[in-house]
């Protein structure tokens, strides 16, 4: 098994059967290694393993064989030559600042990016002299005019949240390169079954397992996928020393998560579309941001980046924030919580939940609406989740 070449493989194959090395044990499906340490043969075989003479395992912050195969199988599905996984998204997001920065270095990011993402940025690393501006997503001029002499890297997630607006990776890719920077891709909502980062030439991409990578709101999770030579400079000594290691049991879930991603995300899409075609029908409901409508402003980059539109569909309702509560809190079967990727449906009102530290008039800006209702499409019946829908519409 450990001689096959999974790069002449599809992404459904390796997904299931990639980053396994079977043990003297001949077990089918994975195990959990629940150890610390590892034992060295020898003093000799010690000190060259502690020094990376040697490959091997020594202690599980730094390597274990379970969160080894997890790494190994989310590598080759996003193309990308190395992968390290962490204890949670906010884990990876994180490692990549204390690998990559030093006080001095300056950040672009997207405005609509993940708020622990921005807190990060601002308040943590702006504590040590890193400074970070903010643009708009879609706005290519406005990245390229933001970049600095001293700038590191160009931050982003495709499509956003919760507004579903897509940047176009292989334009900012060429502007981050153009100025001798990276770009880090947060491929969490599309993940490797509908978006390729690299193959548009991303430099580094993040995932918060948490989401569709696990489907089943079960792990907090993450990973940082890039270069060999990236992740030995950069990521790997960090993880090493900094010990936001993701757990064996975490990784043998988004192992089996993995398994069964290709054919969650396609369901989760194609639910997705008919229900945002559906919601476009509705009295009550103004606007439906889903890249896969004809009426998105990026409909046409989206099907060009992505081989599916996704599985986030974003209304508004007419009747503002008291018309969104009354939606949310007539359903009876969809989830009122902020995860999303999940086999369950979700609802949250990004205005008063994940937006709602923002003043009103810079919520106005980032053009997060008080009658915005972002649903996460899980995988009941459609029917069922409209009909949800309905008795509050
Ligand atoms: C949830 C999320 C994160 C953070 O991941 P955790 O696993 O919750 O730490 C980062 N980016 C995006 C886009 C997310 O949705």
């Amino acid at each position: 098994m450990t001689d096959i070449n999974w790069n002449d493989y599809s992404l459904e194959t390796k997904a299931i059967r990639a980053g396994h090395k079977r043990t003297h044990e001949d077990e089918h499906s994975i195990g959990i290694f629940t150890t610390s340490s590892y034992v060295f043969k020898n003093a000799e075989e010690a000190a060259l393993r502690f020094t990376g003479k040697k490959a091997g395992n020594i202690y599980s912050r730094f390597t274990n064989p379970t969160v080894n195969a997890f790494q190994e199988r989310l590598a080759l599905m996003e193309k990308g030559e190395r992968c390290l996984a962490f204890a949670s998204g906010m884990a990876a997001i994180m490692a990549v600042g204390m690998g990559l920065l030093q006080t001095g270095d300056h950040i672009v990011c997207s405005r609509g990016v993940f708020g622990n993402t921005v807190l990060l940025f601002q308040n943590y690393f702006g504590k040590f002299g890193v400074t970070t501006d903010f643009v708009d997503l879609t706005d290519t001029s406005a990245w390229e005019a933001a970049i600095k002499p001293n700038t590191r890297f160009l931050f982003l997630e495709t499509p956003s949240n919760p507004l579903t607006e897509i940047a176009d990776i292989k334009l900012l890719a060429n502007i981050a390169h153009n100025n001798n920077c990276l770009l880090i891709v947060d491929n969490c909502f599309c993940t490797p079954v509908l978006q390729r980062p690299f193959e548009l030439g991303a430099d580094i991409v993040i995932h918060s397992a948490t989401k569709y990578l696990d489907g089943q709101g079960r792990c907090i999770g993450g990973a940082v996928i890039a270069s060999n030579d990236i992740i030995e400079k950069y990521i790997y000594p960090y993880l090493r020393t900094g010990g936001a290691t993701m757990s064996p049991f975490n990784a043998w879930v988004f192992l089996s998560g993995l398994e069964t991603l290709a054919i969650r995300m396609k369901a989760h899409c194609d639910s997705a579309f008919e229900l945002a075609q559906w919601l476009e029908q509705q009295a009550g409901v103004s606007r439906v941001l889903y890249p896969g409508l004809a009426s998105h402003p990026q409909h046409e980059l989206a099907k060009r980046q992505q081989s599916h539109f996704g599985g986030i569909v974003s209304f508004e309702v007419t009747g503002g924030k008291d018309h969104a509560w009354r939606l949310i809190d007539a359903t009876q079967m969809i989830s009122i919580t902020a995860n999303l990727g999940d086999v369950k449906t979700t609802i949250t009102h990004p205005a008063s939940t994940t937006h709602g530290r923002l003043t009103p008039e810079v919520r106005e800006l980032a053009g997060i609406k008080d009658g915005l209702v972002r649903v996460s499409v899980g995988l009941e019946n459609c029917n069922d989740i409209k009909n949800d829908l309905l008795r509050g519409l």
